[in-house]
């Protein structure tokens, strides 16, 4: 039997063959070409908003209709929810719910499908957890702090992206030597990547990295699945294609070799992910990867007009590594450019708040908005000023479910969803505070060590026997029952309700609507939001399933929102309005990349300025300010160097506050606290701090390293023992894991079985 699904292998039986429909209709001729072209390697390699996703999502279409594949043929990497929505309702209107067989997703949610199957082939179980950042950094400081690395010297996200790297690159710890890991953490790196995956293993966990790196280990060691997955995908399209990193480049390559049925669309100059791996090279190679590939070349952009085009592609062209591309449009020249300065941050955030509510009166929708950042930080200011006004607007990325509140909820649903999470547990077990501090957490990480049991198991254990206080065990006793209950009830109320009810039964809210900091209504609203999301799922598991892999660019807001997201996860998106703030050098092109990776590093900077740019439909709005906090820290700024890229005849200046480029007042560098005192930069700037302060995640917690785990007892009745706590005693009864001990000094004790020596055994 073949383990890649339930599903028939071939399309025979399969019932429509229709050559033409309305997918096919306003394409011009090169995409209808793309389209119409289901055998063999394809590669459309085209600049931004000249149709790629829409030839892809057509062409998903037309394999169906043509029944050249049936939906459970297909697999397709989309990066848009747009994307992904409109390839399912195509097909849906082909084929009905068939159209749910279609492999769609990030490559991330397609390996995690995939890896679910075949997890024990990895030693996983199929319910394995998908950590995030927080968790896994967490994780790595245990194992450092255990071989007692200096975490100053080197902090665990250090070593984290350094793993990230390797796993982008397809290296499993096997495939690398110590040389290759250099001197990350004394030359422990190796080391420690191995401890990490083993660890990863026994906590029946992974990261996002390894979804791919399992897979693609599966798949060189199992060649049963692989074929199983051949004869299954006879058809693979894949968008942004210029991003694939190495581990997804050979995975395609092994799903794509039997059939060579394999489309990529993509686009040179939007590569913007080198700095996590991404090869552009890939999409340059792919000719040479597939012999006889046909190559589709896209040239209408259909998405902006005149200026914002023109000013882009100039722009783009002051890169040298590029293939090089001549787009055009027919919509006319449309508005040029907006460029404006500012004296700081704020002013910019104020500016470009009335200039939305000024269109938000034209009867703009506010869905069709956009304010695009450098950085994830760079969205406060916008965020402050959008509530002073009230402004509806949503943060999109991953960000939301960083923050401290919403990790904190996400860990009860898991805890409930996987009672073997412990991480899920360190976190909650004390928050809200419960008074079960660090030695409680102690015993109970002894004895999960012990035996090799879950935390919450282990304290399960312990809630009853004598090991522990009367106050934190009564305390551990009514939490693990809360969390039974909680188990039982998990799939019999919808997800939404199950979770506020969690929120709510656990103290959780009731923590935050005491909390008297200027942020807990802000956190508040946050877990509202959560709730919120929760109402789209059908179950629990699922939902949690999705945040593990949310897309970084979801973008179907409620309502008329501003969407403030980074450029990188706006790529593939479109907007009639985009604000792209913070052109300032330094901010943007940002320096840590030129500091990194140089004259490289500047050119994936221009290509992010290129996305930027060609978001927008029907105009932009570039901004820069004379002053700004970074990170505490007040800075003069120049104008980014891309701004003078920009030819003039595109843009109009909007130098509202008197600056130009290039004449820029210098400004004092000092903290917030300094500048707070100074004219216009009154108390509330103390509160914005703390407040921003606030924001980040809660204080890390101790955490025990583990220890290699002991047998399991074999105590007669009537031995003499030794407890730690109570002292000698002889054994008066023995029920599954624990003892009843009658002990010299302490009296009758009911206590856990591996907390205790032979009597002999002490010295
Ligand atoms: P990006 O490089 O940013 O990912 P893209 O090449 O994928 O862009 P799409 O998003 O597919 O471009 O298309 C850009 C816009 O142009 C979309 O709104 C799309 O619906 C529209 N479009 C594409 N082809 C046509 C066409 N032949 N006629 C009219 N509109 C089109
Ligand atoms: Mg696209």
């Amino acid at each position: 039997m073949t383990t890649s699904g339930d599903i028939p292998a071939s399309s025979e039986g399969f019932v429509p063959s229709v050559l033409t429909g309305p997918w096919l209709e306003g394409l011009n001729e090169a995409q209808t070409d793309a389209v119409t072209s289901l055998n063999g390697p394809l590669l459309v390699l085209s600049g931004a908003g000249t149709g790629k996703t829409r030839v892809l999502t057509s062409r998903l279409a037309q394999l169906v209709a043509s029944r050249a594949a049936a939906p459970w043929n297909i697999l397709a990497v989309t990066f848009t929810n747009k994307a992904a929505r409109e390839m399912k309702e195509r097909v849906f209107q082909l084929v009905g719910p068939m159209a749910e067989q279609v492999m769609l997703g990030t490559f991330h949610a397609l390996a995690a499908r995939m890896l679910r199957r075949h997890a024990e082939l990895v030693g996983l179980k199929s319910d394995f957890t998908i950590l995030d950042t927080d968790d896994q950094n967490r994780l790595l400081k245990q194992l450092m702090e255990a071989e007692q690395i200096d975490l100053k010297r080197w902090p665990p996200r250090v070593l984290a992206a350094q793993i990230s790297s390797w796993k982008d690159r397809g290296l499993r710890p096997e495939k690398l030597s110590v040389a290759d890991a250099g001197d990350i953490c004394n030359g422990r790196g190796l080391e420690l990547y191995s401890q990490y995956q083993a660890r990863l293993v026994r906590l029946n966990a992974v990261d996002f990295g390894d979804l791919l790196l399992h897979m693609l280990y599966i798949f060189q060691t199992h060649p049963d699945v692989l074929t199983s997955y051949q004869t299954r995908l006879t058809h693979i399209m894949v968008d942004e294609y210029q991003d694939t990193n190495v581990a997804q480049y050979l995975w395609l390559r092994l799903l794509a070799s039997a059939n060579k049925n394999l489309c990529c669309v993509g686009d040179d100059d939007q590569s913007i992910y080198g700095w996590r791996g991404a090869e552009v090279g890939n999409i340059l190679r792919f000719e040479t990867d597939y012999p006889g590939a046909k190559t589709v070349r896209l040239e209408e952009n259909y998405r902006s007009t005149g200026h914002i085009l023109a000013a882009a592609s100039s722009l783009i062209a002051k890169n040298e590594n590029r293939l090089g591309k001549t787009l055009y449009t027919s919509t006319g020249d449309g508005n040029k450019l907006l460029v404006s300065g500012y004296w700081d941050g704020q002013d910019e955030a104020r500016n470009v708040a009335s200039k939305i509510e000024g269109h938000l009166k034209e009867g703009f929708d506010l869905n069709q908005i956009a304010v695009l950042v450098r950085a994830g930080f760079q969205t406060r200011e916008f965020e402050e000023r959008f509530l002073a006004i009230g402004l509806p607007y949503r943060v999109v990325g991953t960000r939301f479910y960083e923050r401290a509140e919403i990790r904190d909820a996400m860990a009860y649903l898991r805890l409930i969803n996987q009672p073997a999470d412990d991480l899920a547990f360190e976190r909650i077990i004390n928050t809200p505070k419960r008074g079960l501090g660090p030695a409680t957490l102690q015993v109970i990480h002894q004895l999960a060590r012990g035996r090799d049991m879950p935390l919450l198991a282990a304290a399960g254990a312990l809630a009853d026997s004598d090991e522990l206080k009367p106050q934190a065990r009564r305390t551990l006793s009514a939490f693990c029952a809360q969390m039974a209950r909680w188990y039982q009830q998990k799939d019999s109320l919808p997800p939404a309700e199950f979770a506020q009810m969690v929120l709510d039964e656990s103290g959780y809210t009731e923590m935050w609507q005491k909390d008297k900091s200027p942020d807990s209504p802000g956190r508040l609203e946050n877990l509202k939001e959560l709730i919120s999301a929760i109402e789209d799922f059908d179950t629990l598991g699922g939902f949690l399933e999705h945040i593990s892999l949310v897309m970084d660019n979801e973008t179907t807001p409620q309502e008329g929102e501003v969407t403030l997201m980074t450029l990188h996860a706006a790529k593939g998106l479109e907007f009639d309005m985009v604000f792209l703030p913070g052109w300032e050098d330094g901010i943007f092109p940002s320096q840590r990349t030129l500091d990194e990776s140089g004259g490289a590093g500047l050119e994936e900077e221009r290509r992010l300025a290129y996305v930027g740019l060609t978001r927008a439909r029907r105009q932009v709005c570039i901004s820069f300010a004379a002053n700004r906090r970074v990170h505490g820290l007040w800075q003069s700024s120049i104008p980014s160097r891309f701004v003078g890229e920009l030819p003039a005849r595109h843009i109009d200046e909007d130098m509202a506050q008197g600056l130009s480029f290039g004449q820029v007042e210098p400004v004092l560098v000092g903290t917030l606290a300094e500048r707070a005192g100074q004219p216009g930069y009154g108390p509330g700037w103390k509160r914005l701090a703390s407040r921003q302060n606030n924001l980040s995640s809660a204080p890390e917690r101790d955490r025990d390293g583990w220890l290699p785990q002991s047998g399991k007892h074999d105590f007669k009745l009537g031995e003499r023992v030794f407890h730690q706590k109570f002292g000698m005693g002889s054994v008066e009864a023995m029920e599954a894991d624990k003892l009843e001990i009658q002990f010299d000094k302490a009296g009758l004790k009911k206590v856990v079985a591996s907390f205790v020596t032979r009597g002999d055994e002490i010295d």
